[in-house]
């Protein structure tokens, strides 16, 4: 480099500023730090993680530099030391460019624009070889004086390249999505303010010539480093582990706490500085090791979870489906069988074979009853079957409820006076009790409820009601004086399996089927409802069933 200016080497000395160390040592390492774990950790995007580590370590150099001309006293070698920033802060801008065009488009810069951008660094290059920017050493204030014309360069350069960052990723906000945009405006507002902050120190620090202000510029790499530290941890952008995160903030609230130690040295602006930096990075080290560290846990957690839950789902629905076409088969399996016992038993109990009395009689008929019990057991398993496989096929039709509920009425009395039991009906005076609804379904869901009171009840009543609550429904309801049912059985009852205290004493052939598929039934029907009331134990039941009136 030639100096032709210098004809001796001076020598001078002068105030190093109060933040100098604060600003320069912790700021250098966290960002050289931060730059070689990326580089190592962060292998999603090398080619950001390189760029990165390029930002770190030229501003590292930088730092370093600047800070050994506050300290050394002679001019050829701050002359020497200087020349080189220029370069520095230019690549420094570039590499930001660099590194924000990886970040969002995930690849390297094309090869052409490469050779344009290093040919936007080659005037620095001329400029430090020529040592074209440093026209003078001026003793008296210990500063070299720099060419107007590479400052301005230098700072034209700085403002394109934030203005190139802002319009670049306002453009990519508008076109990319929810955590693209995310990204976008972490990754933004940390570059930006780094570059925003170093520029605009080091542009004050020329034209004022005062250069303790550039010390200000220096926090710009923390703040970059908040950003991408949090953009890391909330969307994993370089894959590293939320430890690399903690330490690094940690790292930094420590560096920062330091200076504490020399807080006699310090001026009280200095003081007051450092504490506001330490609380504000305490406070991003908190958000970050808490809020983040908590939520990543939750979300791993979950997507954890929610991956488990997807397999044993799809386990569980296949031996559900596989249980359904099993109980299917057998239950089809059973009927034929069943279907020849019961007619054979009904010829014997008849006389067709001869006729039956006495012992052998009540055996036959003990038998037959045993038999129509397991049809309708085999029936109920079939219906289960096929409320869960979704085969349930319904036949709707328009007709009036009345003469089916005198139906099923009719075909239990015998039933009901077969057991001691009063059965009654008491249908409102009313237009009609006509519904939209399937018939045969109907019939069995009201049979299913009668026969269920009379079976339930050891003595007493039971009584069948329809009526017209409301212009829109239609009201069957069956009530009885039985064995009643506890408040803790009654929100279970329509759930599959379920029978209540005492109904084994009773009934002891039950399944805890039928008010399932009844439940299922009515649920079918647009605006149909069941639910069953009871006062307790002992105190009897009601049951009823609400469609919809047309
Ligand atoms: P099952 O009668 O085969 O046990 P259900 O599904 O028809 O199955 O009934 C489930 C349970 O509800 C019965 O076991 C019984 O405990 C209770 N239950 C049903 N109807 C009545 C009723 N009218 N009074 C008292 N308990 C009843």
């Amino acid at each position: 480099m030639i100096y032709n200016f210098i004809t001796n080497i001076q020598s001078c000395y002068v105030d190093v500023p109060s933040l100098l160390y604060y600003s320069h040592i912790p700021t250098a390492l966290t960002a050289l730090f931060f730059g070689i774990l990326i580089l190592i950790k962060g292998k999603e995007n090398i080619i950001a993680s390189r760029y990165l580590f390029l930002i770190s370590l030229t501003f590292f150099i930088w730092t370093v530099l600047e800070g050994v001309l506050w300290l050394v006293y002679s001019s050829i070698t701050m002359m020497f030391l200087w020349s080189f920033l220029p370069l520095l802060y230019v690549l420094l801008n570039l590499f930001c460019i660099l590194f924000v065009y990886s970040m969002v488009e995930k690849k390297k810069l094309p090869h052409n624009l490469l050779l344009y951008s290093l040919a936007l660094v080659f005037p620095s290059i001329i400029i430090l070889i020529t040592g074209l920017d440093l026209t003078m050493f001026d003793v008296p204030n210990c500063q070299a004086i720099e060419n107007n014309y590479t400052v301005w360069y230098r700072y034209f350069f700085g403002a394109s390249s934030i203005i190139f960052i802002l319009v670049y990723l306002i453009y990519k906000y508008i076109k990319s999505v929810k955590e693209g945009r995310k990204k976008i405006i972490l990754l933004g507002a940390g570059v930006i303010s780094f570059l925003t902050l170093f520029s605009w120190s080091e542009i004050t620090g020329s034209l004022t010539e005062d250069f303790s202000v550039t010390q200000y510029g220096f926090f710009g790499m923390p703040i970059l480093i908040g950003f991408l530290s949090y953009s890391i941890v909330k969307f994993k952008t370089f894959n590293i582990k939320l430890l690399g995160a903690q330490a690094l903030v940690w790292a930094l609230v420590i560096f920062i706490g330091s200076q504490f130690l020399y807080m006699d040295k310090m001026p009280l602006s200095s003081i007051v500085i450092t504490a506001v930096t330490l609380i504000m990075s305490a406070g991003i080290g908190l958000m970050i090791v808490r809020g983040i560290k908590r939520e990543i846990a939750i979300r791993e957690k979950i997507e954890k979870l929610a991956d488990q839950l997807e397999h044993s789902n799809e386990r569980l629905k296949d031996l559900d489906q596989q249980k359904s076409q099993f109980v299917s088969l057998a239950s089809h399996q059973l009927r034929a069988p069943l279907t020849s016992i019961k007619g054979y038993l009904s010829m014997l109990l008849e006389g067709d074979y001869g006729e039956v009395k006495g012992e052998q009689r009540e055996m036959i008929e003990r038998v037959a009853t045993s038999a129509n019990n397991l049809v309708t057991i085999v029936g109920d398993f079939l219906d289960v079957s096929r409320i869960e496989q979704g085969k349930m096929v319904y036949d709707w039709s328009d007709f009036d409820l009345k003469p089916l509920v005198e139906t099923v009425f009719n075909e239990q009395k015998p039933v009901a006076e077969k057991r001691g039991i009063v059965l009654n009906l008491d249908i409102e005076k009313a237009i009609n009790f006509k519904v939209h609804a399937d018939m045969n379904k109907l019939k069995q869901v009201f049979t299913n409820l009668v026969d269920n009171s009379i079976k339930y009840t050891p003595k007493g009543e039971v009584k069948i009601s329809l009526s017209r609550p409301s212009p829109s429904i239609v009201r069957f309801e069956i009530k009885d004086t039985g064995i009643g049912i506890n408040a803790q059985t009654l929100p279970k009852l329509f759930e599959k399996f379920t029978r209540a205290e005492g109904a084994n004493e009773v009934n002891v052939i039950g399944t805890g089927l039928g008010l399932f598929v009844v439940k299922q039934m009515i649920n079918a029907h647009e605006g149909g409802k069941v639910w069953a009331e009871s006062e307790g134990l002992g105190k009897g039941s009601r049951f009823v069933v609400e469609l919809k009136a047309i």
